[in-house]
């Protein structure tokens, strides 16, 4: 789950991490408020969305052609662009061409900057260990760094049973170039941050840039939290954090059902069972040339009506152009699955091909099931030839 960045800075600074002072703000007013109750001479308003790359952001309707996160030096300028910018639609690196409209803005105190770092921490599978990774090039893409120049990227891992220890914080600060008073004040906040870390269960946390001030002062100037789903019970004022609007409509209502559906930009709608059988079928479906549209996995106990929903919310999405259902009936009976396939598109109305592979127990009175169901749906032997009947559907239908 992901949260806004004045909820991950209001958490963090619980912690002891170094933030400007700041407060969120819904209307121009509010933000004009906010900026007097901070004081002057500048502030930065700050587009909050669930997306990066805000300040390289354009807003597609602003013709000033001013990004999503701006410093301003008068309360009224404050409360001008954040009439501008509220209601308006941002579109940036990774909000994709449709953008997202800003519905709350974050006002902070501004900040003399000296120095943008990097610093991120998450949890890496290689190592089963929380990483730290600090970079002296801050303020940019961290992709486009790793990709450019890795070298630049330092990466410490902390062994879980011992934590953070402090030779790691200073190895972090002489790697970013730090001395004096800086390492210090460097070190406290890598600690805090450690700590808000796994107390809070966060699987990645951002901070893009953390700054060096004039005055030697170290703080994040931008703040990413994401947390770990599978951990969310135990923090339930985490849980409400979510903002909704931010979200895929589509995947907040398969949360509602058990569903784990994540979507993606392809024509091929994916039915499948464990998530790695569905990883694999979505990278077979590419090999065999085509893109999926989802990722889906019904689970193990999937019944007639989880197979029903679960139909309705591929087809949801207006770019789907076939699917393809792929089920390994270990737990699930294959006889099961296939009714519950047959009731669903039978109960929308499908109008796209389908194509089923099914597998395991009971495999042969699930085929049966689908051949007399009169449907038209493309039985597949196993998952290459599944794949193959999709694509060539899809493009079938579209010639
Ligand atoms: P992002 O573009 O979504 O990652 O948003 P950031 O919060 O990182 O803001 C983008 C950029 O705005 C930062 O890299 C800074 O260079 C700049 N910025 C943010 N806050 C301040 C501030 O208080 N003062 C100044 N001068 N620049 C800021
Ligand atoms: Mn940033």
């Amino acid at each position: 789950m992901n949260i806004h960045e004045y909820q991950a800075k209001a958490l963090l600074r619980k912690y002891g991490v170094a933030v400007p002072e700041g407060r969120v703000a819904f209307s121009a007013q509010d933000a004009a408020d906010a900026a007097s109750a901070i004081g002057g001479p500048a502030w930065v308003v700050k587009s909050q969305i669930h997306a990066g790359g805000r300040g390289a952001g354009r807003f597609s309707n602003d013709p000033d052609g001013k990004g999503g996160v701006r410093v301003v030096k008068s309360v009224n300028d404050v409360r001008e662009n954040a009439q501008k910018m509220l209601a308006s639609v941002l579109v940036t690196k990774q909000t994709g061409p449709a953008g997202k409209e800003v519905k709350r803005l974050y006002i902070e105190e501004g900040c003399d900057i000296a120095r943008e770092l990097y610093l991120g921490m998450l949890v890496d599978r290689t190592t089963s260990r929380i990483t730290i990774m600090a970079s002296t090039e801050g303020g940019m893409e961290i992709e486009e760094v790793a990709h450019r120049t890795p070298e630049k990227i330092l990466k410490v891992a902390i062994d879980p049973a011992t934590g953070l220890q402090p030779f790691h914080t200073r190895q972090i600060a002489f790697g970013l170039g730090l001395s004096g008073k800086q390492v210090g004040a460097a070190s406290k906040f890598i600690t805090a941050l450690y700590q808000a870390f796994v107390d809070l269960d966060a699987s990645i946390v951002e901070v893009n840039p953390l700054v060096v001030t004039g005055s030697g002062d170290v703080m994040a100037l931008d703040a990413k939290l994401n947390f770990d789903d599978n951990a969310l019970y135990r923090h339930p004022d985490i849980e409400k954090l979510r903002d909704e609007d931010e979200e895929d409509p589509a995947e907040i209502e398969a949360a509602k059902h058990g569903l784990n559906y994540v979507k993606l930009d392809g024509n091929i709608g994916c039915m499948v069972n464990g998530a790695g059988l569905a990883m694999a079928t979505m990278d077979i479906i590419k090999l065999y040339g085509g893109e999926p549209a989802n990722f889906l996995d019904v689970g193990g106990g999937a019944t007639q009506e989880r197979v029903a929903t679960a139909f309705k919310l591929i087809l949801r999405d207006p770019k789907v152009q076939g699917i393809l259902v792929n089920i390994f009936g270990g737990i699930m009976r294959c006889d099961v699955i296939a009714q519950g396939v047959v009731a669903a598109a039978r109960e929308v109305d499908l109008r796209v091909p389908l194509v089923v592979r099914l597998a395991g127990t009971n495999v042969d009175a699930g085929r049966e099931i689908l051949r007399a169901s009169g449907l038209t749906i493309i039985a597949a032997e196993n998952l290459a030839d599944a794949a193959d009947k999709i694509v060539s559907a899809v493009a079938a239908a579209h010639h």
